[in-house]
């Protein structure tokens, strides 16, 4: 991103068309990346029974300072906030769940057991751009709406860690799980909080003191190290649990370790939005510096009622697509000549029939199901066409000379054992699976 923040110089004509600042573009192994966290997500939430709701990219901005909290700062200066053309205040979407909670709501979605949605794409934040940290991002998140038990707490991270797993970077994370207490209790612990906040205020800095009124809890949430050294003596919420929060806390711990899923308890870990109570976690790493959490959720009971719906317990998490494509590259550097263009590579004679025969047989071969390549190109040598389907990475390579068209034939090169053979075109398909080239 180094050359993003370049000026331009004012009048110059033809200046060139950057991207915005704090966005990215995917392409080859990046894009294969994103697709293969993409795929994991979906294979994991098929697992669990969670299904997809698309929701728009842009709401009413009430939506979201009604939702995430006036003093938090994804809304006091994070959002993407416009007027459209008759003056209404709109919001590009800066996370999943509020939108979800509005169309539960809107469509008088009936909640008979668990209701379990999830949604996928990106997200938009008026943040400081830097390594794990972009202006559009991308997130997969689930919701479980109708469940106030620990064991929907437990399932919801379960699905996280499968997800991890399917990835293979679970071992490069850590789940820190912590319960920040409910209305009843919570009360009672900010008081704490706040005059530990008051006496300690010289040591913090200037946004942990403007929040300690407003805010305190968003205070142990701070990034500056200074800040964090003095949390470490702060109050925990742990001794100022009610009953229920307790019960609920001990449960969900005793249903993780039942399924072996490690956690460690977090007795500071607080979450960015306003909405949460008790359960709240992060997968986290070490692999990435200060951007550490790749999964983050929780419960938040409170907020469908409070958004105007039914009162339905909820619970629910978000990933991090970009910072889960940085792990994916610690295991295997990304390589773009991974990235194959097709399975069958189209090979022919440069005459204007031949061409013409190849196109024929491409399409046949596409309409079966073969991913395949046709080189566009006329005036190519048979050589270097031979070149190019080396380097596509193709499986199969088929060939249409002068000789094998005149027989009604093709001849197949084998990429992998280099063996080549000539069939007749009506068995070509049946060879190509044969030789294990997939159908899709
Ligand atoms: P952080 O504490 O890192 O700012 P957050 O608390 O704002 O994260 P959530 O709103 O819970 O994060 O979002 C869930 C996940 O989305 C994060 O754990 C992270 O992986 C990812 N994420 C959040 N903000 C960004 C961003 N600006 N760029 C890239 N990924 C992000
Ligand atoms: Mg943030």
């Amino acid at each position: 991103m180094g050359k993003d923040g370049q000026s331009r110089r004012p009048g110059a004509t033809l200046s060139l068309i950057q991207k915005v600042r704090g966005t990215r573009d995917f392409f080859g192994a990046d894009e294969a990346l994103f697709a293969r966290v993409e795929s994991a997500a979906l294979a994991a939430f098929r697992r669990y029974g969670i299904r997809q709701v698309r929701t728009p990219i842009f709401e009413e901005t009430s939506l979201f300072t009604r939702s995430i909290g006036e003093e938090t700062d994804i809304v006091s200066k994070e959002m993407y906030t416009f007027a459209d053309r008759k003056g209404r205040s709109l919001s590009l979407r800066p996370e999943g769940t509020a939108p979800v909670v509005r169309f539960l709501i809107e469509e008088k979605i009936q909640i008979t057991d668990t209701l379990k949605v999830f949604y996928l794409g990106p997200m938009f934040r008026y943040d400081r751009p830097q390594a794990g940290r972009y202006r559009q991002f991308h997130q997969f998140g689930i919701e479980y709406f109708g469940a106030a038990s620990a064991a929907a707490d437990a399932e919801v991270i379960a699905v996280g860690r499968s997800l991890l797993a399917k990835l293979g970077i679970e071992s490069r994370t850590r789940l820190l799980l912590n319960s920040v207490g409910c209305p009843a209790c919570r009360p009672a612990y900010m008081e704490k909080l706040q005059s530990f906040l008051r006496a300690r205020s010289a040591e913090l800095c200037e946004d942990c003191r403007g929040r300690i009124d407003a805010n305190p809890l968003r205070c142990l949430d701070c990034k500056r190290e200074a800040c964090a050294k003095t949390y470490e003596e702060s109050p925990k919420i742990s001794s100022t649990l009610c009953d229920a929060c307790r019960r609920h806390d001990e449960t969900l711990k005793e249903l993780l370790a039942d399924a072996g899923i490690a956690f460690a308890a977090a007795d500071r870990l607080v979450r960015g939005l306003d909405y949460y109570v008790r359960t709240v976690f992060e997968f986290v790493t070490s692999d990435l510096g200060a951007q550490d959490a790749v999964i983050a959720g929780g419960r938040y009971d409170g907020l469908v009622k409070s958004l105007g719906g039914p009162d339905v317990p909820a619970t629910g998490f978000a990933g991090g697509i970009e910072r889960l494509i940085e792990l994916l590259k610690l295991n295997a550097p990304a390589s773009d000549a991974q990235v194959s263009a097709g399975d069958v590579y189209l090979v022919s004679a440069d005459s204007p029939e031949l061409r013409r025969k190849a196109f024929r047989l491409t399409e046949r071969l596409r309409s079966e199901g073969f991913s395949s390549v046709l080189p566009l190109l006329d005036g190519k040598s048979f050589k270097s066409q031979f070149r190019a389907a080396d380097k596509s990475g193709a499986r199969a390579v088929v060939i249409l000379g002068e000789a094998e068209s005149e027989k009604g034939c093709v001849s197949v090169k084998n990429m992998s054992s280099g063996e080549q053979v000539e069939i007749a075109e009506p068995d070509l398909p049946r060879l190509l699976e044969t030789m294990g080239v997939p159908r899709s």
